[in-house]
């Protein structure tokens, strides 16, 4: 029977069922699952269960309409991670492509990912009587592992606090290995098949090339190792943007970093440090732990401490430590000027031309009229050659000579207006559409917020440029993602 009501005025007391039962208990555990949002399907009339029901190529009850993704119900399933929504993509284009492609259901495991809780579980661990448990407790070390065996096959595994067997377990799995030989020492996982301990490494090198490593994005081993030796890969990074493993939940980065280590050897170091620039030989992270454990409180003291190669630093080096000591040190350290591009020191952008653009800033991209004239006004005072509407709902004015602009901004700083640091890595714009005041869509006061926002966040340093938009409904006119 369905949950009724929760008993209890200052603690829990119990649950009611609707069938009246009552079960007194002192805490509720909620494990609601996903319920896809299935109302369209449901009011066109497509046949919907707790998803919309496909067959396996993904078509629903009427054959010109197909469903795939959490939405969808297969053989009574409905899926809530993605490894199985992209089996049922590539089987959907193989179908509208005129090919012939089946979908036999997907078997998913899945890694919980919250800091200080390894938990991995796959497959079906319910109990039943053709079913046999393999089960390991150590309650004082904090490890439960649990396997569930139908004719000496894993059909499910659990595990708690130690969950590095979890990509094998899954593999004999999915393969539907017999496990016969290796009952004894099975629930100790890979590295004791053999009797002895393997070297962790090793149980990675004895995965097959099937094996998955990443779910979220089903890459399995023999993807991530190929493309690590066809294109040349050196790191994570790389691993990441060519076969995408370990680029959604990151739970598979371990496991990636050991492939990378059994196919380059020593030649992979991930702990290699890219220095900030050539002056120093120290990595943005030690020069930042360094600056607050040293208590740094100038570029030159950090210099000087930190060994720089050179006298007073580089382009790339001296904005970056003024960046990281006014944020260290708020209110002790001063900004230096020197250590800001030209850009920064003028409030304004130099063009190709050696001539500077100057955009001010117009709060959720509101203006007014006597703003307006203010900027006509300087236009045409200092003779300026173009004025431009900007993607970030300003106005730049364009082609300013360098020794104008100290009067341009006087006159603009006149008529109340400042700089859009349209230079800066800081906040530069805060888009809005006109939201409910104006907007017949509208549910909110975008623009009102984006003000607030702007308001909230002009004028501080971020480590690259900070451009936000706020929209009002789903139609999204602010393009705010
Ligand atoms: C907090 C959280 C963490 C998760 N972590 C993981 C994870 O680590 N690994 C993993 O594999 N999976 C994870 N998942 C599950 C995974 O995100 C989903 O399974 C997957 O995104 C579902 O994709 P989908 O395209 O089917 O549906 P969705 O991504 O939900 O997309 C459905 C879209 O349809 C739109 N829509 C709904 N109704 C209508 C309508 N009537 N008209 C027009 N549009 C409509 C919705 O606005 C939405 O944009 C997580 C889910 C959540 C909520
Ligand atoms: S996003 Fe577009 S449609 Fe929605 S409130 Fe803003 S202006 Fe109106």
């Amino acid at each position: 029977a369905n949950t009724k009501q929760v008993l209890g005025s200052d603690h829990v007391e119990g649950v009611e069922l609707s069938d009246g039962t009552v079960i007194p208990c002192s805490m509720v555990v909620m494990a609601v699952g996903i319920r896809p949002a299935s109302s369209l399907a449901k009011a066109t009339g497509l046949a919907v269960n707790r998803g919309i029901v496909v067959d396996d190529q993904m078509r629903t009850d009427d054959p010109n309409i197909f469903a795939l993704g959490e939405c969808a119900e297969h053989r009574g399933t409905c899926y809530g991670l993605v490894a199985p929504l992209y089996e049922m993509g590539q089987v959907l284009a193989q179908t509208l492509a005129g090919e012939a492609a089946s979908y036999q259901g997907s078997v998913t495991s899945t890694k919980l990912k919250v800091t200080g809780i390894d938990l991995f579980s796959a497959g079906d661990f319910g109990e039943g009587e053709d079913r046999e448990e393999v089960v390991l407790r150590d309650a004082s070390a904090g490890v439960y592992k649990r396997l569930v065996l139908k004719d000496d096959r894993i059909i499910g595994a659990v595990l708690y606090g130690e969950t590095s067997d979890g990509p094998w377990f899954f593999d004999l799995l999915k393969r539907g290995v017999d496990t016969r030989e290796m009952r004894e020492t099975l629930i100790f996982g890979q590295a004791y098949q053999g009797g002895a301990p393997l070297d962790p490494m090793a149980a990675v090198a004895a995965l097959p090339d099937e094996a998955e490593i990443c779910g979220c994005n089903g890459v399995c081993k023999g993807k991530i190792t190929g493309a690590i030796t066809s294109k040349g890969l050196t790191g994570l990074d790389g691993v990441r943007a060519h076969t995408k493993a370990s680029a959604s939940c990151g739970s598979c980065t371990h496991l990636v970093e050991q492939l990378l280590h059994l196919t380059l050897g020593d030649s992979y170091n991930p702990a290699a440090v890219l220095p900030m620039c050539t002056c120093t030989e120290y990595g943005h992270d030690d020069v930042r732990r360094l600056i607050i454990a040293k208590g740094l409180k100038s570029i030159p003291q950090v210099m000087q401490e930190l060994e720089w190669k050179t006298s007073c630093g580089c382009a790339k080096c001296r904005p970056a430590l003024n960046y990281y000591l006014v944020a260290d040190w708020p209110g002790e350290y001063e900004d230096d000027g020197q250590s800001r591009f030209i850009n920064e020191r003028v409030h304004a952008n130099i063009q190709k031309d050696g001539t500077y653009s100057v955009v001010p800033r117009m709060w959720g991209g509101m203006t007014n009229p006597r703003e307006l004239r203010a900027i006509a006004d300087v236009a045409d005072k200092f003779a300026i050659p173009a004025v431009k509407v900007t993607g970030g709902q300003r106005i730049d004015l364009l082609g300013v000579k360098k020794e104008d602009l100290p009067a341009v901004w006087a006159d603009l700083n006149a008529a109340g207006m400042v700089s859009g640091a349209a230079y800066a890595k800081g906040l530069r714009t805060v888009k809005t559409c006109v939201g409910s005041d104006w907007c017949r869509f509208g549910t909110q006061d975008s623009t009102g917020l984006g003000i607030r926002i702007e308001k909230f966040m002009w004028g501080a340093w971020t480590p690259a440029k900070l451009k936000l938009a706020v929209s009002g409904c789903p139609r999204n006119c602010a393009e705010a993602t």
